[in-house]
């Protein structure tokens, strides 16, 4: 278990309010993640997971608060900004470019630092992810979009690995995916600590991603209503209750 109070929090969210003209979905989010954690959002439908993962990254600017990066104030930064830092954001639905090969996509990750003169490294970069996705090594040349919803949502992890995160935002990386291609992908991001990259996931699918997360936040309209270590929250009879069926 990490120790909150020994190290600077990577990422931290402080009475994060945001709000779509009148309808105000977020009431004074505070979160953290430490570095090399993972830490999961679960909440129900609408009850703000992809406007709190927006307001960290960009599109959306919140109305009061603070969102720091690296101990950096980022609150409102351009997405283009907060990227350069080492923020990754997976979103929903993924947003692949499906007409463009595996390797097309996979190349874009890295626009955030690329330079003709490093460009070697952007095919290093390619080369390192897809060690850990061997599924995209086989398909390099096929195109993005003839590829199934679990190569996908592979493919959108890895290209935003490329831009050499230390933090990768996940918005719902299971939907829509079978039970074991779902298995796998969570696999494959437990290993990312040890490659230094902390994880935000946020997750209609409460069980597997509270069992994954060192830590976990239970939010419902807008507020966090709950937070503890993952498994402490699997155990809660009020998560269990609303959220895990049992
Ligand atoms: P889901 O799991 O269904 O994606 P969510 O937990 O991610 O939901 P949000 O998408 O953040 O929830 O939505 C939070 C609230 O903000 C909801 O009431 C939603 O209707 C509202 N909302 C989200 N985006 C907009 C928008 N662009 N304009 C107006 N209201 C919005």
């Amino acid at each position: 278990m990490i120790d909150l109070s020994a190290k600077r929090p990577l990422l931290e969210c402080e009475d994060v309010v945001c709000a779509y003209g009148q309808i105000q979905a977020l009431h004074g989010v505070s979160l953290r993640v430490m570095p090399n954690e993972i830490v999961a959002v679960v909440g129900s439908n609408g009850s703000g997971k992809t406007t709190l993962l927006n307001a960290i990254c960009g599109p959306v600017n919140p109305v009061s608060g603070t969102v720091r990066f690296d101990s950096t104030d980022i609150t409102g930064d351009a997405i283009r900004r907060v990227v350069a830092r080492g923020i990754a954001h997976v979103p929903e639905h993924r947003q692949i470019f499906a007409d463009l090969s595996v390797h097309e996509n996979l190349l874009l990750g890295s626009y955030s630092w690329y330079r003709p003169r490093v460009r070697h490294e952007a095919a290093e970069e390619v080369e390192r992810v897809t060690e850990v996705f061997p599924v995209l090594r086989e398909r390099l040349s096929q195109r993005a979009g003839t590829m199934s919803g679990g190569e996908q949502q592979m493919l959108a992890i890895a290209r935003a690995l490329v831009s050499r995160p230390k933090l990768l935002l996940l918005d719902e990386p299971s939907l829509g995916l079978a039970p074991l291609i779902v298995a796998q992908i969570f696999e494959m991001l437990a290993g990312l600590v040890d490659q230094g990259v902390s994880v935000l996931l946020i997750e209609q699918n409460s069980r597997q991603a509270l069992k994954l997360a060192e830590r976990g936040y239970v939010i419902e309209t807008g507020e966090i209503v709950l937070e503890g270590p993952g498994k402490e929250l699997l155990n809660n009879p009020r998560v269990q209750a609303a959220y895990l069926g049992t």
